[in-house]
């Protein structure tokens, strides 16, 4: 899982070329694709294009690092749900372990 660090200590995921914290230039990293659930929202109404409902989940990746990403089972949507961030056409999903 793409990340960047910043010397400030703010750690973000994905390759972000300034930090949003102090604005300074980050440093890419790699962490590891084990996160858990912070918390998670399921959309009803969504634009042209999409197909609701579409579930959403903010984790949290190693060293704090966060990403909202798409979640695809309904019944993975649980606060301290433990899963991995699978890639699928260059877009970032939630799929949690086997229970
Ligand atoms: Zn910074």
């Amino acid at each position: 899982m793409q990340a960047s660090t910043c010397t400030c200590g703010k750690i973000v995921a994905l390759n972000r070329e300034l930090c949003p914290n102090c604005g300074k230039s980050m440093t890419a990293i790699e962490l590891g694709n084990d996160v858990v659930v912070l918390t998670y929202t399921t959309l009803y109404t969504v634009s042209e294009g999409f197909n609701a409902p579409i579930f959403l989940v903010l984790v949290e990746l190693e060293q704090g690092a966060k990403l909202l990403c798409e979640c695809k089972n309904e019944n993975d949507l649980e606060i301290g749900r433990k899963g991995k961030i699978v890639v699928e056409n260059e877009k970032y999903y939630f799929v949690g372990n086997m229970k």
